[in-house]
């Protein structure tokens, strides 16, 4: 496995406060929320960064997260007022964990532009 702090969550070797798993996908909630509601969604497999992301690859798996963000977006309840899917990528993206993950940040409003 990976290098990440995330590969240590996938394996169960670190704890993290699950809300959905599924064969290739997992989200906990973020240690550090920004909002009420602020999943991490990510891919088992180890996908760095966006920029490692093949559209013909991976099209499948990204449908997946996707899913997953709806799902938990109901489950949670912040589907019907809104919420937000963020994926940062690299230096300038803000970017600290090199695997792959989607945030999903909900239960407040949440401005733009981002600082
Ligand atoms: P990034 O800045 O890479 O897009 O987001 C990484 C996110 O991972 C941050 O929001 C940070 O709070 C979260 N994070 C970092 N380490 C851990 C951890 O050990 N457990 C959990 N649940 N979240 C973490």
């Amino acid at each position: 496995m990976g290098n990440t702090i995330f590969s240590k969550i996938i394996s169960k070797e670190i704890p993290a406060d699950i809300v959905f798993e599924s064969e290739n996908v997992l989200a906990f909630r973020d240690i550090s929320p920004k909002a009420p509601t602020h999943i991490l969604i990510i891919p088992k497999i180890e996908i760095p960064t966006v920029r490692e992301i093949s559209g013909s690859e991976h099209a499948v798996l990204l449908g997946e997260l996707f899913d997953a963000a709806n799902h938990i977006a109901k489950e949670l309840k912040i589907a019907e007022e809104g919420f937000r899917l963020v994926i940062n990528c690299g230096a300038n993206g803000g970017q600290e964990v090199y695997h792959l993950h989607m945030h999903l940040l909900g239960g407040r409003k949440l401005t733009w532009p981002p600082g």
